[in-house]
């Protein structure tokens, strides 16, 4: 499957690489010597336990009674057994050993001992026991260090069995990506701007010819999982050169001079394969701003002034062109985008609806789909959505379809598991009380139905009571009947009565305030506070901007960008345009109280609601449509 396939191969997952500095042959160095230290201190304790130490002068005693059974001399003490208890079974015997006195002629003692008849241990005595264990220790501190060097080399450097590619090197090559633009949906501008780099990679003498000096580099900018690396790969794949990858965070490690190393060695490494593609993902990580606001330390930065010399060394002509990815490019430093770095930035968008719907299709390439397939409503739905959340919907909804023994993926397993993507998989077993159960629905048909009523909202399409597991107990899920860029003022006005409408139904209808609510509260929240200090939609601040977006392509978060007081004002501001969308919420539900009862009632014996049974309550004609400019104010 297309998804997967994809998802195994993505080098930024392969470890290793590089030249290896000094201190990782030290560090084989020391834990050889504390093995070897450790394993004759252990050998030693053992041996001590099996012998009773005595005296030489008990030694010599036994000696002159004649008591020895057997003697073994060694460079640093004597082994000895006595007769009585060699006499014993074997298991029982216990042998004793003493120190050897210094200047003690151990030959002398031996050739004596043999001709008392005691049996000598010989290959001791032959003196070259010394030599023998400094032998031994030199074979195993070898042997050792030559183990620890090869493990060690195996984490921190380049493998041992050749090429790159193979071995778990943390540059990761492809001699070809096998990916090209056909695999890559949407993004057309990106692929624009990419193809010029293609074509400078098949023929580098037409560029040079003139004179024209290529960029190095190019940035790829965007939210995650819309195809940063997959672009990236297929610029390799329709160049037709090797691709060499590594992520940001790799270069980043815990000694010092490492990280330096490893841009080094990936620079001479694609400089043997040349024309290829280097491709930096999460370039942040090393290229984060040197001044300090965002926090960086020595290794970042001396990373970082190597890969900055590194790219400013390589010839253009050669043919090396370096990509790499980030989603926070306001926080690179501005060194790596000066002209003849990643002087080229390249938009990655969210898709629209076509790059969604194409993205469905190329991921579908491969799977079975049964004649009710719709994936143009697939795409509608998932507007947000990026194309690996699109990847793996579709790997979702074939992971169904064989779970449930088909030979193909019908539209209801693409709508699951749509589900499942974004609200977790449904969970059956949550034990609600009735209670709870009521609350739920009443809060759910509250959301709906002020979203009924209203002209400027997007249509219902589904409201569910089944628990998921995402924690949320239920749920409402609007569809937009069009892809939208732009809001205005009135539907943003619509979405806040949306939000707040499930609290509202709690509070007209049982009177009290649950914790449900938390989540709708929170959104409503944040979209109030971005109509007010950024979109200029409040009556107190009108144009005036207060807060200013600083990660755009993460979070979006906006900070704060105005004097205390005023930013006490915004907060004044905001609670009243939640106050009014809420109460405006509460009276399209008091007003509607018979409708809010009967639809509850439905959902709460059917669990799951569709837009159109909704529309088909809200139609009968018996209810009255809002008219909520003219409607009184409670
Ligand atoms: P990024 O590097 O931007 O985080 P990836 O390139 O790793 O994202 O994308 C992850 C996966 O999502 C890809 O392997 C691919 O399966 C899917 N994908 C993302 N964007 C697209 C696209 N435009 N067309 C097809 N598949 C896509
Ligand atoms: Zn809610």
């Amino acid at each position: 499957m297309e998804s997967n396939r994809n998802n195994n191969s993505n080098p930024n997952k392969k470890p290793e690489g590089g030249d290896r500095p000094k201190s990782s042959i030290g560090t084989a160095l020391l834990i050889t010597l504390v093995i070897v230290l450790l394993f004759s201190w252990v050998l030693n304790a053992m041996e001590k336990s099996q012998y009773t130490q005595t005296t030489y002068s008990d030694f010599l005693a036994a000696m002159d009674a004649n008591q020895l059974a057997e003697v073994e001399l060694r460079t640093d003490r004597i082994l000895y057994m006595t007769k009585e208890e060699a006499a014993k079974d074997p298991s029982q015997q216990k042998a004793c050993y003493t120190g050897l006195p210094s200047g003690g002629d151990t030959m002398a003692l031996a050739e004596e001992l043999v001709a008392m008849g005691v049996k000598v241990n010989k290959q001791i005595v032959e003196d070259n026991s010394m030599i023998m264990m400094i032998l031994s220790y030199v074979v195993m501190i070898g042997g050792l260090f030559l183990v620890m060097n090869m493990l060690t080399k195996r984490m921190g450097g380049e493998g041992m069995m050749g090429g790159f590619g193979k071995s778990k090197a943390k540059v990761y090559m492809e001699k070809q990506t096998g990916v090209t633009f056909k695999d890559v949906a949407g993004q057309d501008e990106a692929k624009e701007s990419l193809q010029e780099i293609i074509d400078f990679l098949h023929n580098p003498q037409k560029y040079t010819a003139i004179g024209a000096k290529l960029p190095k580099g190019a940035l790829l900018v965007g939210s995650p999982g819309t195809g940063k690396t997959l672009l990236a790969k297929a610029v390799a794949g329709e160049a037709n050169v090797p691709f060499f990858s590594i992520s940001g965070s790799d270069f980043v490690e815990m000694f010092v001079g490492m990280g330096a190393s490893r841009v080094r060695d990936l620079f001479q490494q694609a400089a043997k394969v040349a024309p290829c593609i280097i491709f930096i993902d999460e370039i942040d990580a090393v290229g984060r701003s040197r001044d300090n606001r965002f926090g960086s330390n020595s290794e970042q930065e001396q990373t970082l002034n190597q890969l900055l010399s590194e790219i400013d060394g390589f010839e253009p002509s050669k043919g090396i062109v370096c990509l790499a990815a980030t989603n926070r490019p306001e926080i690179l430093d501005k060194a790596l985008l000066r002209p003849g770095r990643f002087d080229r930035r390249i938009i990655v968008d969210r898709p629209n609806l076509q790059g969604r719907l194409d993205t469905l299709k190329v991921h579908t390439r491969k799977i079975k789909l049964s004649e009710d397939v719709d994936l143009r409503k697939i795409a509608q739905a998932t507007a947000g959505a990026v194309g690996a959340d699109l990847a793996n919907l579709v790997n979702e909804a074939a992971l169904r379809a064989v779970r449930q023994g088909r030979k193909a993926v019908n539209q209801e397993d693409l709508l699951v598991s749509f589900e499942t993507v974004i609200a977790g998989t449904e969970k059956k077993n949550t034990v609600l009380t009735d209670m709870e159960k009521r609350l739920v629905a009443y809060h759910e048909v509250g959301h709906a139905l002020v979203a009924a009523l209203e002209k400027h909202s997007q249509p219902v399409s589904k409201i569910t009571i089944v628990p998921h597991t995402s924690g949320a107990l239920g749920y409402t899920m609007q569809m937009p009947e069009e892809e939208k860029f732009l809001n205005t003022a009135e539907e943003l006005r619509t979405e806040l009565r949306t939000l707040v409408g499930g609290r509202a139904a709690e509070q007209v209808v049982f009177g009290v305030q649950t914790t449900g609510a938390a989540n709708d509260i929170q959104r409503a929240t944040a979209l109030a506070r971005n109509m007010v200090s950024q979109y200029g939609m409040s009556e107190k601040f009108g144009l005036m901007t207060t807060a200013s977006v600083q990660n755009q392509y993460l979070d979006g978060q906006a900070y704060m960008d105005c004097s205390q007081e005023t930013a006490a004002g915004v907060d004044q501001e905001v609670m009243r345009i939640l106050d009014q969308a809420y109460a405006d919420a509460k009276r399209i539900l008091t007003e509607n109280r018979a409708l809010l009862d009967e639809i509850s009632e439905f959902l709460l014996v059917k669990e799951t609601i569709t837009g159109d049974e909704l529309m088909a309550y809200v139609n009968a004609d018996k209810y009255q449509l809002p008219a909520p400019e003219e409607a009184p104010e409670e």
